[in-house]
């Protein structure tokens, strides 16, 4: 059996790849070169599984999308409190290169405007940081966020510094109130040359996934930021993370978001998984037009609006049992993508018997996409030779349509097993 989570991305992108709305961003030379007709969706569990499709090995430079990680790096090098002093948290509902400032304050409103992700740039490794050491030290974590060496492009942020006179009009600015100390265009070139670090889709989901999996990279196992501080950084995604278009995403598609120019877009579900999206097309806010096509798609398809509950557990799989011929597997709790995910993935690293039964005596409930991916197993588990049976006293899964028509062997008493001893405890 494949996992069909993989056919699902392929489909989503079938869905959007003639969407050709929008335009690519022209502001900065090189990314006006830019081929807009990329398209690629990665998804990266707080398991540590990577799904991917389409152009997923297409580096292209992270701009925006750098900031809630440089953010992330500030807060855990200085505490919230020490960066809290030079940038606020409540959304501005301005363009991404507003010049503002709090009226109280004298901050930049938030760190995923231009103004606040400069002072936050100038943040790292101390204040008092050559350019070179700074930015060598985020590319360092980053590296680490995305499990492997990057590096930035250095074309592409000449390109960028020849144009940049706005984000040095916000530099000055922010010298003029105090809030950075630097050279106004020293501290603009280590901010672009941050927006200039060249990442993957896979890159972005990974970076992502370790947000979402409270600071720990679920590939990597590197303990890189606490949990309170991916948190933080998560939150203020979610309220700044899409530009002037920000509150109406955490309505409408209501997962914690960071989009960039280059066309990148990435989104976290806490504890569940991190994603990202390429597409370089925009939209009127300078958000991927079919990035933001497929995150509603995934977030009203898949159930993954972070405001749904899904009362979720972390083992779905009670027991394991085979014998005589059967492998029954007990469930338990609630399945969602995650649990559903999780359960698949035993049944395809474990050898399973000719008839493979479900037990979900234990399961409250099922969510859609949980109910989608178990069923699609089920069915092709029974491609694959296998008869399947459910037992389901509750009728937690009813009508289990296989999707063409067929159903499972429908179990009127418990499966019995003789040993509860084997225990699939896939994370
Ligand atoms: N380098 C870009 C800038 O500061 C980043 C903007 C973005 O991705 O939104 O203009």
């Amino acid at each position: 059996m494949d996992m069909p989570i993989t056919d699902y991305l392929d489909e989503i992108l079938d869905e959007v790849r003639d969407n050709d709305n929008g335009e690519v961003a022209d502001y900065i030379p090189e990314l006006a070169a830019a081929n807009p007709d990329r398209l690629a969706v990665s998804l990266c569990t707080t398991g540590g599984h990577m799904y991917s499709t389409g152009d997923d090995d297409i580096e292209f430079t992270i701009q925006s999308i750098s900031k809630p990680f440089a953010y992330a790096i500030a807060l855990q090098e200085l505490g919230i409190a020490e960066v809290t002093k030079v940038v606020g948290m409540e959304p501005s509902g301005e363009a991404f290169n507003e010049l503002s400032l709090d009226k109280d304050t004298n901050r930049p409103m938030n760190p995923m405007i231009n103004a606040g992700a400069i002072a936050v740039n100038q943040l790292i490794n101390g204040s008092d940081s050559s350019v070179e050491e700074r930015v060598d030290r985020i590319v360092d974590w980053f590296s680490r966020l995305a499990g492997r060496e990057l590096q930035v492009d250095e074309e592409f942020c000449q390109s960028e510094i020849a144009t940049a006179d706005r984000n040095l009009s916000i530099a000055y600015m922010l010298r003029n109130y105090g809030i950075i100390q630097d050279d106004a265009q020293d501290a603009v070139l280590s901010y672009t040359r941050q927006c200039s670090i060249l990442v993957t889709v896979r890159d972005l989901a990974m970076m992502a996934a370790t947000i979402a999996n409270g600071g720990v990279n679920p590939v990597t196992e590197d303990h890189i930021f606490d949990p309170v501080v991916s948190r933080h950084a998560q939150a203020v995604m979610a309220s700044a993370g899409m530009y002037n278009g920000a509150g109406r995403w955490l309505a409408a598609v209501g997962i914690p978001a960071k989009s960039g120019v280059s066309g990148g877009l990435i989104g976290t579900l806490p504890g569940q998984i991190g994603m990202a999206t390429f597409s370089p097309r925009l939209d009127g806010q300078g958000n991927s037009f079919r990035g933001v096509e497929i995150f509603t798609i995934l977030s009203e398809v898949m159930g993954m609006h972070l405001m749904n509950n899904t009362g979720r557990v972390n083992r779905a799989v009670r027991n394991w049992n085979s014998e005589n011929g059967s492998t029954i597997i007990q469930l338990q709790g609630a399945i969602d993508f995650r649990a559903s995910e999780n359960i698949l993935r035993g049944a395809i690293q474990e050898d399973l018997e000719k008839r493979v039964v479900l037990d979900l005596d234990r399961v409250s409930g099922f969510n859609r996409v949980g109910r989608r991916i178990i069923l699609e197993g089920l069915r092709r588990l029974t491609m694959d030779g296998h008869a399947t049976a459910l037992f389901d006293p509750d009728n937690v899964l009813p009508d289990p349509d296989l999707g063409d028509g067929t159903y499972p062997e429908m179990l009127t008493e418990k499966p019995f097993v003789t040993s509860y001893e084997m225990e699939v405890d896939t994370p």
